[in-house]
């Protein structure tokens, strides 16, 4: 059903700690989910406690050697929660796809046959505008921008927005930016207030009504293997992506 990728080149803004929590409170309420790791780093993997040692299948091969997507799907310790793996290895599909006919579209084509199998499919996507992030704008229905409240969050957001135009102007007319989401959000700190009212301005009523606040368990789960949101529910991190997911449903 519908497709989110979770986008912003800058790197360590929030999009993998997004795409995890936001994923795992899709599936606590009920919807059958899919998380898409579409970054060589891994961190989606990690982060969902999927052994990488272990895997036969990953999105490298789905996107290298025409594997089925079911054949990368594993389940995750979160009931509904699934996820298609990745590995290092995917960094070896950027050239790879470079050479291929109809490169930007390959992920799009491999996520048909899930788009029926599943009600939510977020895709993490690795921290630049190369072809990768391009396979999950050209693959999604919608873009989930975090945005970190930052000195230089606006920097470089005039380049991701010129990249969604294009993407949507050649190869995918329907995709959209669904939200742009306040990651390490401090609310006493002005420079977050700053950064909020620009973002407000820019982007009106897309900005989530949810900022998610700095919080330490978000950082930490990771290392357990669990989503935050399922290992520390009651936290203030848990809280809001939470209420992110009700408020992305209630809209849905
Ligand atoms: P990359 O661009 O490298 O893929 P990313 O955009 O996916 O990075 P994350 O990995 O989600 O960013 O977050 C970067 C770091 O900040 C991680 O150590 C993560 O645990 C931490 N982090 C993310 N969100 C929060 C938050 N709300 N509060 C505290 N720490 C956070
Ligand atoms: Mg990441």
């Amino acid at each position: 059903m519908p497709v989110w990728a979770v986008v912003n080149q800058k790197g360590g803004v929030g999009k993998t700690t997004t795409a995890v929590n936001l994923a795992a409170s899709f599936a606590q309420r009920g919807c059958k989910t899919l998380l898409i790791d579409c970054d060589p780093q891994g961190n989606a993997t990690t982060g969902c406690g999927v052994e990488k040692r272990a895997l036969g299948c990953t999105l490298f091969e789905v996107l290298t050697d025409c594997k089925p997507i079911a054949e990368a799907v594993v389940q995750t310790s979160v009931p509904n929660l699934f996820m298609t793996p990745s590995t290092l290895d995917l960094a070896g599909a950027e050239p790879a796809l470079l050479g291929m006919v109809g490169r930007e579209t390959v992920l799009r084509e491999a996520l048909e046959p899930a788009r029926r199998e599943y009600d939510w499919i977020l895709i993490d996507a690795p921290p630049s505008l190369g072809i990768l992030t391009i396979n999950a704008l050209a693959a999604a229905d919608a873009v989930l921008i975090p945005m970190q409240c930052e000195f230089y969050a606006l920097e470089g957001l005039s380049q991701l927005m010129h990249t969604i135009e294009l993407v949507k102007k050649r190869i995918n007319p329907s995709l959209r930016t669904a939200k742009v989401l306040l990651t390490m959000y401090d609310k006493r700190n002005r420079l977050s207030q700053q950064v909020e009212a620009e973002l407000r301005e820019y982007f009106g009523d897309l900005v989530s009504s949810t900022p998610i606040p700095r919080n330490v368990r978000l950082s930490e789960a990771p290392g357990f293997g669990d989503p935050a949101v399922v290992l520390y529910p009651s936290s203030p991190g848990s809280r809001a992506y939470g209420a992110l997911a009700d408020e992305v449903l209630s809209n849905a």
